[in-house]
């Protein structure tokens, strides 16, 4: 693919899905770095739902840092793989308030060196906590479509964030950060994809190979 035709799909993608934004809830850049931690192998709805439990209990590095990690694991269970993510967020808030004051770091170097915290949580939160998009989050929508699309043959994210970087201007990684995900839930779906309505076919790899 050359960045010529990535860009013209990346731009029909924006004007499908114009609304596209992050869809976990949050107040602040912790509760986004806490909620973005949870939603590993988690829907985003329903770490939507399990946060306002969390935060009435536990809102600041130094509550997380304090609580009974037993207290926490309880808390956190909704969402899964619970005694991983507890202990990694109790040791992140450890981490933030005896390193950065408190405060969630700015850089993807900082963010990445916090316990639970990979470059896909990075790059989520320089995007929707400072609005300095670093690159893209390969989650399992972005991956499937960078396949199927025909962005990157890769199966690692990594990789596969590299090969998106190469081909799509700086200028849209915001909104390409939010609208594969978008296009993942509504047309090009892990079964069933619905291809025959999506204004992407003639550009598609995996279309144009069933067809
Ligand atoms: S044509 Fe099908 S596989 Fe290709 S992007 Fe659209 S929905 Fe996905």
């Amino acid at each position: 693919m050359t960045k010529k035709q990535a860009t013209h799909i990346v731009e029909e993608l924006i004007k499908m899905y114009p609304d596209a934004k992050c869809s976990l809830d949050f107040q602040n850049e912790f509760e986004l770095l806490v909620a973005v931690i949870l939603s590993a192998q988690c829907t985003d709805e329903r770490v939507n739902k399990t946060t306002p439990t969390i935060f009435k209990v536990c809102h600041t590095p130094e509550e997380f840092a304090n609580i009974d990690i037993k207290k926490l694991e309880e808390l956190l269970h909704p969402c899964g793989f619970y005694h991983n993510k507890a202990k990694n967020i109790k040791a992140m808030a450890n981490i933030l308030v005896e390193k950065y004051h408190g405060k969630v770091p700015h850089t993807m170097e900082e963010l990445q060196s916090l316990p639970g915290v990979g470059r896909k949580t990075a790059n989520v939160v320089m995007l929707e906590a400072f609005h300095n998009p670093q690159g893209i989050a390969v989650d399992t929508h972005c991956k499937r479509i960078a396949n199927r699309i025909g962005f990157s043959k890769k199966a690692e994210p990594e990789k596969i964030e590299q090969d998106l970087l190469q081909l799509i201007p700086k200028k849209y990684y915001q909104e390409v950060n939010h609208i594969f995900i978008w296009h993942g839930r509504n047309t090009c779906t892990a079964r069933n994809p619905k291809c025959e309505e999506c204004k992407l076919n003639k550009e598609c790899k995996y279309y144009q190979e069933q067809a």
